[in-house]
């Protein structure tokens, strides 16, 4: 039987299990043969979880290798007496598993030729995904909640009328159908500042709505320029690579509710995050501390008017608070579109915790998981990042959001031709094919046509 994280009590004494997680070992050994198995990435072994009863104890006959992020490991599950001191649970004679789409693979292991994600027989390059993996994605058009892909984003790129990268190949390439393809209104304001996105000045009056304008005309040039679909209501939804226009922060607003309507009709933006790296008129951010208590009556507004029109609610980057307020208000399912699970979370992380996730599940919305490598440095530890997202909130309730071209860092997602790997991993990670369907598009699918 497979030992869920959330339910480490109800998995019987004496059994034989099986778990997925992360290994911490003492000096950051690269194998071992007794180790700290917890359910996400631990930092370092000064770190480990002070809760006796929130990690497993590993016992292994052989050293188990420990390089790559999650182990899928086999044994036999122990239960400590309540009161006895050291770890709680512990799995004995401990075994990797390593079951078929486990192997650890590199970036560029499968490259994909033919125009569809290698579905014939010829035209494949390399060590081919297998066929449960591709038959993943062709149930169903897969989505990336969230993205710049194209270096669409940037004030830098947009004052230099910078060219842009390649979105459709990849995207026939991996089997990706669509993406919501984010402007990022707040750019000319913010700045890294050691290591983390920080605003650093006041916007000038007109001065994001002018940049917004900008901004969606090169998502617009882009488009036209890949041959991309526009989606503006669910039957666009195919095969073909299409896009969702977003924008994440709704700052080109600049507190003026007509302009919901006019980006809706102009622009056909059908996804909105209303915040970003400013506490801007709409609420608060992680990344800061909060002014507005959450969400404003002004964002509240906006949400009331996106419901009505017909666009996309998203809460990435916003506080608990705010995202408490906007399910709320909201008559429609909220999507929160990149970021991953923790329950450690540190000051303004970008990250949630299990009741902030809980929020969204409850609007029937979806979380997107981001690959950001330190979180994920495998396409195999984000698959099982996003199996300890379902089974905190439900498999109905988790996507992928992958913020290409955005993340500061590296991502373990390099393009969209990555896909059918991650399809792979899903199903390593113990998702049926249904599930990993839902996933990869499907439980976007559910919102979009809920809200648009
Ligand atoms: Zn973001
Ligand atoms: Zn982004």
């Amino acid at each position: 039987m497979r030992v869920t994280w959330t339910d480490l009590a109800g998995t019987e004494d004496g059994a034989d299990v099986e778990i997925l997680g992360f290994p911490l070992a003492a000096g950051a050994a690269r194998q071992a043969d007794t180790f700290l198995l917890l359910p996400e990435a631990g930092c370092c072994a000064l770190h480990a979880p002070a809760n006796t009863a929130g990690a497993v104890e590993v016992f292994a006959d052989r050293p188990i290798a420990l390089a790559g992020g999650a182990l899928r490991l086999t044994g036999q599950w122990r239960v400590a007496e309540v009161g006895a001191s050291g770890w709680r649970y512990r799995l004995l004679a401990a075994r990797a598993a390593e079951p078929p789409g486990w192997r650890a693979v590199t970036r560029r292991g499968v490259l994909m030729a033919g125009p569809l994600m290698c579905l014939g027989e010829s035209g494949c390059a390399a060590e081919p995904v297998s066929a449960a993996a591709r038959a993943v994605l062709a149930a169903g058009p897969s989505v990336d909640i969230h993205s710049h892909a194209g270096n669409i984003a940037s004030s830098r790129r947009i004052a230099s009328g910078a060219g842009f990268t390649d979105i459709a190949k990849p995207m026939r390439q991996g089997g990706m159908a669509a993406i919501c393809l984010a402007v990022v209104s707040d750019s000319p304001v913010h700045h890294l500042e050691g290591g983390r996105i920080r605003p650093y000045r006041d916007p000038d009056a007109g001065e994001l709505y002018a940049y917004g304008t900008l901004a969606f005309q090169r998502v617009h040039a882009l488009t036209k320029q890949e041959g991309l679909r526009i989606i503006a209501r669910d039957a666009d939804f195919s095969a073909e690579p299409g896009v969702v226009i977003a924008a994440e922060g709704a700052d080109f607003l600049e507190g003026r509710i007509e302009r919901v309507d006019e980006a809706y009709l102009r622009w056909t933006l059908r996804h909105l995050q209303l915040t970003h790296y400013r506490v801007n008129e709409l609420g608060d951010i992680q990344t800061e501390p909060p002014v507005h208590g959450g969400l404003t009556a002004f964002g509240a507004e906006v949400i009331r008017r996106c419901n009505k029109l017909g666009i996309v609610v998203d809460v990435a980057h916003g506080t608990l608070d705010l995202v408490r307020k906007a399910a709320e208000v909201s008559a429609k399912p909220l999507v929160l579109s990149h970021t991953s699970l923790t329950t450690r979370p540190n000051p303004f992380t970008r990250r949630i915790t299990p009741e902030h996730a809980k929020v969204i599940a409850a609007t029937g919305g979806v979380i997107g998981v981001w690959p950001v490598i330190e979180t994920y440095p495998t396409l195999q530890a984000m698959a099982v990042g996003m199996a300890r997202l379902a089974d905190i909130v439900g498999v109905d309730h988790v996507g992928l959001g992958t913020d290409l071209r955005g993340l500061v860092g590296s991502s373990t997602i390099g393009d969209y031709d990555d896909l059918p790997r991650l399809a792979e991993a899903l199903l390593g990670a113990g998702f049926s094919a249904v599930d990993a369907a839902k996933v990869l598009g499907g439980n976007y699918r559910r919102v979009f046509a809920a809200s648009v």
